[in-house]
């Protein structure tokens, strides 16, 4: 790939915020982005400025949701440098999720070393504040000008990168999840296991319904029978049985393989704790809580790495968790992820890739 980095005149360019950065509403200057067509393969790759796309109305993506995308982080280190965390995952994962929507694949190696590159140049937006961030989105739309419902024939690659505050604002607080009877989010079979837009499109309306009743996010159950738990929102979900087993359902296909979840597999198992993928049933689990077995739930995913579960409602009732605070499981895992990600301690699995910035 060759890789053109366009000349930005410096009086044009935004200064990065040090504060407030919100969460995906601020943007770095510059963007990746290169085209796909079937005469040409990938070309044009380039890192130029963020600026608007201008695309036919009848654009593939517009009609057929032929769409994926990443999400990951770029943090800072007390040295000044700048750790990405397993980012050959998200490489992967994002070819996995292109070969599932019949897209074209990308060179992961290449694309990797595109965003190594717009990070050299955006390493400014990475915020030093604890806890903030900087979030990378890699994506993926069809481009094919044509209503025809088939792959499309062009496509084009992006990635955006900007500032993200700390998920946490008021410190580690729990969230509270309602457990969807009626909707799911994806069956087997289908593309849960793809990062895609549509099945976001598809579960706003339920997250608004459980907004609505009080709730911040919607636990998923499976779309066959509707007993045995998914995820989380955007989150995949583990249990803590008797403070010393991590449980996370399997990978059956309809949940989305989260390189946190994976993460935390790894590390629990080397905290010593038992770890396990096992289906986890909806009202055995919920007995679980009642009963005490169940001593702590949480979520994990890049957002907010580790997110306790405060409470789930399901079915007009409502179930409190470890008090409704975070339990010591959930902090251990948070500290020690967090603290790799931010290099504050050795990263015994080398799942961080250092930028040297100084
Ligand atoms: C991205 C995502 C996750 C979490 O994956 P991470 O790699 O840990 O960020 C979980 N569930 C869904 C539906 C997702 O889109």
């Amino acid at each position: 790939m060759e890789l053109e980095v366009v000349e930005l005149d410096p009086t044009t360019l935004k200064t990065p915020p040090t504060e407030d950065f919100g969460f995906g509403n601020k943007f770095a200057n510059r963007m990746f982005s290169q085209k796909y067509s079937p005469e040409k393969g990938w070309h044009g790759a380039k890192i130029g400025r963020y600026e608007n796309f201008s695309l036919p109305p009848s654009t593939a993506v517009f009609h057929y949701a032929q769409e994926i995308f990443e999400g990951t982080k770029a943090y800072r280190r007390a040295d000044g440098n700048i750790n990405l965390f397993r980012p050959w995952e998200n490489m992967k994962r994002f070819n996995n999720s292109a070969h599932r929507m019949s897209m074209a694949m990308v060179d992961a190696e290449e694309h990797l070393s595109a965003i190594i590159k717009l990070i050299e140049l955006e390493h400014e937006w990475v915020p030093s504040v604890p806890g903030a961030s900087l979030y990378i989105r890699p994506t993926m739309i069809a481009t094919e000008p044509a209503l025809g419902v088939h792959a499309s024939s062009d496509y084009l690659h992006f990635v955006i990168v900007g500032p993200v505050g700390a998920y946490f604002k008021e410190g580690f607080n729990p969230v509270p999840v309602y457990i969807s009877d009626q909707y799911r989010r994806a069956v087997r079979g289908g593309v849960g296991d793809a990062k895609t837009g549509g099945n976001y499109a598809a579960s706003l309306f339920v997250g608004e319904q459980a907004k609505q009743k009080g709730y911040s996010q919607v636990l998923w159950l499976d779309a066959l029978e509707g007993r045995y738990v998914e995820e989380v929102g955007a989150m995949n979900i583990c249990f803590v049985y008797e403070g010393k087993k991590i449980v996370t359902p399997p990978l059956t296909g309809s949940i989305l393989p989260g390189i946190t979840r994976m993460s935390v597999l790894e590390l629990g198992r080397d905290l010593g704790y038992d770890v396990a993928e096992e289906p986890v049933e909806v009202n055995e689990m919920l007995a679980d809580l009642k009963s005490g077995k169940i001593t702590e739930v949480f979520g994990c995913g890049t957002a907010a790495v580790i997110a306790p579960v405060g409470k789930f409602g399901y079915q007009d009732e409502e179930y409190i968790i470890n008090n409704y605070e975070p339990g010591p499981v959930a902090n251990k895992l948070y500290d020690e992820l967090t603290g790799i990600q931010y290099g504050r301690i050795p990263d015994r699995f080398n799942w961080t890739l250092t930028i040297d910035v100084n």
